[in-house]
């Protein structure tokens, strides 16, 4: 019998890393709390095409993953088109993407927008010579840019990805991100969107002996030194040789048992979730993938329009965009209604898009993820909680461990690579008790 394996969340992570250990000869068992797998890459069904719950794309630097789907067969199913930049500040909306484009700018003045230019251009470089994991992203980008931008533009965006801690975050994010994304780029997306690459997971795991539940959520942990042990509602056990948690740190606190709370990382993280709608729309928007929204009197701060990059026949002939605001759980946006925001939400774009009238918006969803990522803070990267849950055998993986990646479904597949590599080697050198045969890498 091989050496067991539990992983626990069943999104990105918790597939590859499933993936991974079933690959490599492991008995695994992953387990899902809600009745479907994918995390914040699920789907819901409209007019019966399986679209994504928030938007997704893949970028050409996404190298894990890239790998992970040539590992399943679908790397050559990614299909990549160039997508543009706008912005829409003061209710107006801008083209945002060449030097022309900024030259036109009329949010900042003639010189800050050659001073935008020139920074924006000198970033990456100007960034490798200092520690900006303890530079405040303020600090270092008001000093480059200047006092007007900084409040006019990087501000406001800013705050809407972190909320009010904005200011504070590790300069090293912003920096990661440059490297990751630009204004003109080329995008990607799965020609059977992510649904395609989360059954294809699922069947390698199947495929390669392990089980998949969803409906199944972990209510207990327990995990020591030789086995780690977790229960399900109904009080089934299930007992295995080592564990691996990709659920945010919060939810892993409220099912450790009291053996395990000690052992797990102290740091207290704030986490920013996210209110997100989509509109589906009977025309195009704008043909930008995606625009920031400053000071336009909208709740939601970007509009991420994903036809230009998928094509409108996966909607059935409609036009797909994405709004949201990134915000914590206990916010009162978070708690409001989802039928009250559809409806605010909807007033809001149509201000803004004045080419947009009600009887374009043919149909609106607002979904909401408490668990997006972790507000990070200064010097994370001495503070970034270990991997290995000290004196057990249980091991995290989870979005407070990618940074200083961006989260993205390639830092949770390289993540899930580092700690299955680990994994392995260590169940190879001391197998579970009970399971004296450890397979050779058979079913590769
Ligand atoms: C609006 C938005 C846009 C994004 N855009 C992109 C993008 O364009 N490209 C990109 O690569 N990434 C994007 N991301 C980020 C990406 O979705 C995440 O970084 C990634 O999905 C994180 O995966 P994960 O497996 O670590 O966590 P999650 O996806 O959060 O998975 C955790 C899983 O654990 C489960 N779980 C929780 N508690 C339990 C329990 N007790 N028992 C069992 N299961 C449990 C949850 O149900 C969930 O399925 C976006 C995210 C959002 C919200």
């Amino acid at each position: 019998m091989a050496a067991r394996a539990v992983v626990v969340g069943g999104g990105i992570c918790g597939l590859a890393t499933a993936h991974r250990l079933a690959r490599g000869g492991m008995a695994v068992t992953l387990l899902e709390a809600s009745d479907q797998l994918g995390g914040l890459g699920t789907f819901f069904t409209s007019r019966g095409r399986t679209v994504e719950r928030f938007y997704h794309c893949v970028m050409p630097t996404d190298t894990a993953l890239l790998e992970l789907l040539d590992e399943v067969g679908l790397r050559e199913s990614v299909e990549w088109r160039p997508t543009s930049m706008g912005m829409v500040v003061d209710g107006t909306r801008h083209s945002f993407n060449s030097a022309l484009d900024l030259l036109r700018f009329t949010p900042l003045g003639l010189v800050d927008r050659l001073r935008f230019g020139v920074v924006s251009l000198l970033l990456r470089r100007l960034g490798r010579s200092r520690d900006l994991d303890l530079t405040r992203t303020e600090d270092w980008l008001r000093g480059l840019y200047g006092d007007r931008i900084w409040e006019v533009l990087l501000a406001p965006m800013f705050g809407a990805k972190f909320g009010a801690a904005f200011g504070d975050v590790p300069a090293l994010y912003l920096w990661q991100r440059l490297g990751r994304e630009s204004n003109e780029s080329v995008r990607g997306y799965p020609a059977g969107g992510y649904r395609s690459v989360i059954d294809a997971l699922r069947a390698s795991i199947e495929a390669h002996g392990g089980e998949v539940r969803t409906s199944a959520p972990v209510a207990r942990l327990e995990a020591g030194p030789d086995r780690v042990v977790v229960t399900l509602p109904g009080g089934e056990t299930i007992e295995a040789g080592h564990a691996v948690s990709t659920v945010p740190l919060p939810s892993l606190r409220a099912i450790a048992d009291a053996g395990l709370a000690p052992l797990l990382p102290e740091v207290e993280l704030p986490y920013q979730g996210v209110v997100n709608a989509l509109f589906f729309l009977r025309k195009p928007l704008s043909g930008h993938y995606w625009a920031p929204v400053l000071r336009s009197g909208t709740d939601f701060d970007g509009v991420i329009e994903m036809t230009p990059l998928t094509g409108s026949e996966r909607y059935d002939d409609r036009h797909l965009v994405y709004v949201m605001h990134y915000t914590g759980r206990e916010s009162a946006l978070y708690l409001e209604d989802s039928d009250s925001i559809a409806r605010r939400w909807t007033e809001q774009l149509l201000s803004i898009h004045s080419g947009l009238a009600v009887d374009d918006v043919d149909e609106v969803r607002v979904f909401k993820a408490p668990f997006v990522e972790p507000v990070y803070p200064l010097g994370y990267l001495t503070r970034r909680p270990a991997v290995v849950v000290p004196g057990t055998r249980l091991r995290l993986a989870t979005t407070a461990h990618v940074y200083p990646n961006v989260t993205s479904w390639n830092s949770s597949v390289e993540l899930s690579r580092t700690v299955t590599d680990a994994l392995l080697r260590d169940a190879r050198s001391s197998p579970d008790q009970e399971n004296t045969a450890w397979p050779a890498e058979s079913a590769r």
